[in-house]
């Protein structure tokens, strides 16, 4: 069946999909990212997300964070601006007064209760399209229901143990695609499915990119995909031409940041800074 054929995604396709800049633009044409994650703890996620959602091109970002991460995300990120929500230490009403193009949610936030309650009230508001990554999907593991209020086209980007999570576990690599694409089918959401070869999924199409290296297994690398998936949306990309070419960019910005550091030696901001590397290394 059509399902059978998967498309691999290199330098010549992605050059297809990218869609340069006209001189004419401002900063709205880029839109306006919102990040919204980080607890006690764990503020790099955050930071790393949203800083590579600038180095991907949003015309703006916000990130929205509990408290206690506000000195930390305007002396990390001073690109973005932040709004944060009333608990100090966790995200527990997640209420901004910004219209955003696209939102980022989930590196980062924890599992808690009052998480759980801040997201769903967020979905319920929200019909903006979503990137959802990291506890954001353990979220919604736990919290099937909430599936149904992600908005349509929205992306998921788990690594295997998020995927096991969220759709059971597979016996081999055709039927984990197969549950894949019935829950992509079910909530109408498209799921990158990250790995050495990442498999971006939608209801009929698969697609399967083939830069990055094992320099990326290192803390933060998926933190700085959401963001440059968030930042491809708010540039006016559709959210399923954004996963494809945003997972060429990060892996490619991977490659190139492993040229300059080694596998070893490079990290998640290494990867962040790459990507305007990637995009001039499309042509
Ligand atoms: P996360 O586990 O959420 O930090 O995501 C890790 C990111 O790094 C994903 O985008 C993976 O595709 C990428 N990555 C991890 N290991 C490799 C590898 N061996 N080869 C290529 N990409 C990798
Ligand atoms: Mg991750």
């Amino acid at each position: 069946d059509e399902h059978a054929v998967a498309q691999t995604i290199g330098k010549p396709e992605a050059r297809v999909i990218y869609r340069p800049r006209n001189k004419f633009s401002h900063k709205g044409t880029f839109g306006h990212a919102l990040m919204v994650g980080g607890s006690y703890g764990k503020m790099g996620s955050i930071c790393l997300a949203t800083n590579a959602a600038l180095r991907a091109g949003a015309g703006m970002a916000t990130a929205f964070v509990p408290a206690c991460g506000y000195d930390i995300f305007q002396t990390a990120v001073p690109e973005a601006m932040v709004l944060t929500d009333v608990n100090n230490k966790i995200l527990s009403h997640i209420d901004y007064d910004i219209e955003p193009t696209a939102i980022g949610f989930g590196v980062g936030v924890g599992t808690g209760e009052e998480t759980v309650k801040a997201f769903e009230n967020m979905l319920k508001k929200n019909s903006k399209p979503m990137v959802i990554d990291a506890d954001g999907l353990n979220i919604l593991s736990k919290n099937k229901d909430l599936l149904k209020l992600l908005p349509e086209g929205s992306i998921l980007t788990p690594h295997p143990k998020e995927l096991e999570r969220l759709i059971g576990s597979w016996k081999n690599d055709f039927e984990k695609l197969e549950k894949a694409r019935d829950l992509a089918t079910e909530h109408k959401i498209i799921l990158v499915i990250k790995g050495a070869y990442t498999f971006t999924v939608t209801s009929d199409e698969t697609y399967i990119n083939t830069s990055g290296n094992p320099g990326m297994a290192t803390a933060g690398s998926g933190d700085v995909l959401t963001g440059i998936l968030t930042a491809l949306i708010c540039q006016g990309y559709p959210t399923l031409t954004a996963a494809v070419l945003g997972v060429y960019l990060h892996g490619r910005a991977g490659d190139l940041a492993a040229e300059k550091l080694s596998y070893e030696g490079m990290i998640a901001g290494d990867i962040a800074a790459h990507t305007g590397a990637a995009i001039l290394d499309l042509f």
